[in-house]
């Protein structure tokens, strides 16, 4: 069976690892979102890629979500100690080999797409991962500064050193117009048997990846189902509430479901808290759906293969 799911960081990762155990024989394609990438210190920094690759790889902080296990922050100590920041990025030494080994990459020529493949031929993540596209896409926010003035900064300059605690104006996937998905994309979701939404951030995470030309067409010619990364009318997580507010969604399982569309989406999970949800034109189920534990999360990735193959 091939499966192919879109995924951001923490949520997707976390949800991955679930489906592998859940579908051991599987064939998985992620397609990885890179809009929350960032040059630092001279380095492209991937986050959502690496979450991926570093959680199937058995590399992961597992308290934390992102990061390398066992990490030191000596380099970063240092750069601070001339003055060198942000500060606010936390990228330890351990993690700071990937991305040099990433930027030296790309200097020499690779396109994103070979970069990634080649640093999971250390991490072995068991899934082809795939960038949703090898062009540069950043998301950027418009936010009133607490420093002064309104203006554009990086996602993760309002995600990490704001917190999200300043309403977003706007959320915008800068240069998605002009991308092409990443090689193997649109071929691995044409070929996909099931296409699996994980519970990732439905604006900056999987919202990025739909807004690549011809990715979301492609889906919308698939049997799709989603996991609702809200529960309760809260995410479970982060601040995907402050994203949805950003462009018009309400925080509800319901509003997720119908801002996908039912063009796109045909099934969705959501948790038995939201047992009463209906949306027209998808077909709903709940189940619990908190990624408290592999098996938990094993069991939500299960039932949303069923509800695959059932409406498939
Ligand atoms: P990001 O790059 O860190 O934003 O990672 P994702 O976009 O992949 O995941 C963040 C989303 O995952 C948030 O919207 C959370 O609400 C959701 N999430 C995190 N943990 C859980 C969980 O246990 N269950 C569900 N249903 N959603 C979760
Ligand atoms: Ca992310």
């Amino acid at each position: 069976m091939k499966i192919v799911a879109p995924a951001g960081g923490i949520g997707g990762a976390r949800f991955l690892r679930g489906l592998q155990q859940a579908a051991p024989d599987a064939e998985i394609t992620v397609i990885g979102n890179t809009g929350d990438d960032i040059s630092l210190f001279g380095l492209r920094v991937c986050p959502d890629l690496d979450t991926v690759m570093y959680t199937l790889g058995g590399g992961i902080n597992e308290e934390q979500g992102w990061g390398r296990t066992g990490e030191s922050f000596t380099v970063k100590e240092e750069l601070l100690a001339y003055g060198v920041g942000p500060g606010w990025f936390g990228l330890g030494d351990r993690d700071f080999a990937t991305h040099i080994v990433r930027t030296q990459m790309l200097a020499a020529g690779y396109p994103l797409s070979a970069v990634t493949e080649a640093l999971c031929d250390r991490w072995k993540p068991g899934v082809r991962l795939i960038p949703m596209s090898d062009d540069q896409v950043e998301t950027h926010v418009v936010i009133d500064d607490p420093d002064g003035g309104r203006r554009a900064v990086h996602f993760q300059e309002w995600w990490v050193r704001l917190r999200a605690s300043v309403p977003a104006e706007s959320i915008t996937a800068i240069g998605a117009e002009e991308a092409k998905p990443a090689p193997g994309v649109l071929e691995a979701i044409e070929a996909a048997d099931v296409v699996l939404f994980p519970p990732s951030n439905p604006v900056v995470s999987v919202g990025t990846i739909l807004a690549v030309p011809g990715i979301r067409e492609a889906f919308e010619a698939k049997t799709v189902v989603g996991v609702s990364p809200i529960i309760g009318d809260a995410p479970v997580r982060g601040m995907a509430d402050a994203c949805l507010t950003a462009i018009g969604v309400e925080t509800s399982a319901r509003a997720v479901a119908d801002h996908y569309g039912s063009g796109l989406l045909n099934g969705w999970l959501v948790d038995e808290a939201d047992a009463s949800v209906e949306v027209p034109g998808i077909e709903v189920r709940s189940r619990p759906l908190l990624m408290s534990d592999p098996d938990a999360t094993a069991a939500i990735a299960g039932a949303a293969l069923d509800l695959a193959r059932e409406l498939a």
